[in-house]
């Protein structure tokens, strides 16, 4: 495999593999190399598709056998999240191509969420917060277990979907949100009717975001490959709600469970096959909603210390006050009433704000 990076000492401008049978042929070395090895910073980070590094020719993420039927399949609370797991036969779905090297087969996936809307997250886009985030946690089938694979610094990847509202419930994920009330309590789980992970889970090739980043628990250091589609998720407000009654340990509701940002430094974020129209392609907020987003984040700062908003802050807002004023007509078009409920919301919010502020 033949491959061309521009680079200057610690920082890769782009990687463009020439001959991308090479990858499949065996050329895990070099994979490792630019993909693999390098310092690894905490996760979750801020994403920014200026600030990536493109990489090219590899081969397409590839899904195996996603379309099987589980035997069984669980939903838990942890206590700190909702956790989805599966058995099946002989074969199990596995994803493997892309940056990766070797099969990646699935272990569970789980959800992470806020106390509102405008947060939830893991990762953020521009600064801004998803309603939530969908972790499908996969590990290296070399190593046999999740366990041992959270051992090594290739061991696990993770796929990571942004949630975005919309008004109708995503089906598959109310397979999910519908059981919730069975396992309200902190360590209980229950059964339910397994369907394929198709349901649940929409494949992405092309088009990601990929890095190295670490999870630290109470004892150790795991090192995670973080992929994150461009295509966020959409489920409706009321299926993001219902994880709100979920209960930790002392019985109290998990009101947030996504970590803190960590600063992106000097990390190596990829961009895995861009799309052509990269700029274009929204990656997921678009304008609006990240005006939105930061008047809404604006508020409740504003609300829990009247004093933060200094007058910067006021002049940030009314810039931006301005900006959605121009943004009128897409308020106003025909479709308003398929616009999720915080389009309708914000319009308080914007009058709340011209009679304190100004
Ligand atoms: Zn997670």
């Amino acid at each position: 495999m033949e491959q061309t990076s521009t680079t200057t000492e610690h920082n890769i401008e782009s990687v463009k593999f020439e001959d991308n049978n090479g990858v499949d042929g065996g050329n895990e070395q070099k994979i490792k190399d630019i993909f693999q090895d390098g310092e690894v910073y905490e996760s979750p980070t801020d994403l920014n598709v200026t600030k990536t590094i493109p990489v090219e020719n590899v081969p397409p993420l590839k899904w195996v056998n996603f379309e099987l039927l589980p035997k069984k399949m669980k939903i838990t609370n942890s206590g700190y999240t909702v956790i989805l797991s599966a058995k099946w036969g002989q074969e199990r779905p596995y994803i493997t191509g892309g940056t990766l090297s070797g099969k990646y087969v699935f272990s569970q996936l789980h959800l992470h969420w806020g106390v509102n809307d405008m947060e939830g997250s893991e990762h953020t886009v521009d600064g801004c917060h998803h309603p939530g985030e969908m972790h499908v946690v996969t590990f290296k089938s070399c190593y046999l277990t999740q366990e041992s694979a959270l051992k090594e610094t290739d061991g696990v990847a993770i796929l990571v979907y942004l949630f975005k509202l919309q008004d109708e419930a995503h089906k598959g994920f109310s397979i999910i949100t519908d059981a919730l009330s069975g396992i309200a309590q902190a360590h209980t789980s229950m059964k339910i009717e397994p369907v394929d992970l198709n349901q649940l889970i929409k494949q992405f090739w092309t088009d990601y975001f990929m890095y190295k980043g670490s999870v630290s628990t109470s004892d150790c250091v795991h090192h995670i490959t973080w992929m994150i589609t461009r295509y966020p998720m959409a489920v409706s407000a009321e299926q993001i709600d219902s994880l709100r009654y979920l209960m930790d340990d002392s019985d109290e509701l998990i009101k947030r469970n996504f970590r803190t940002i960590i600063p992106r430094d000097d990390r190596r974020i990829f961009h895995v096959l861009p799309s052509k129209s990269k700029y274009s392609t929204m990656l997921p907020l678009s304008d609006y909603d990240k005006v939105i987003t930061q008047i809404y984040r604006m508020e409740l700062e504003l609300n829990s210390n009247p004093l933060y908003v200094l007058q910067g802050e006021k002049d940030l807002i009314r810039q931006k006050l301005i900006q959605m004023k121009k943004s009128e007509e897409y308020r106003n078009d025909e479709n308003v009433n398929k616009k999720p409920v915080k389009y309708v919301k914000i319009m308080e919010v914007i009058k709340k704000y011209i009679n304190n502020l100004f």
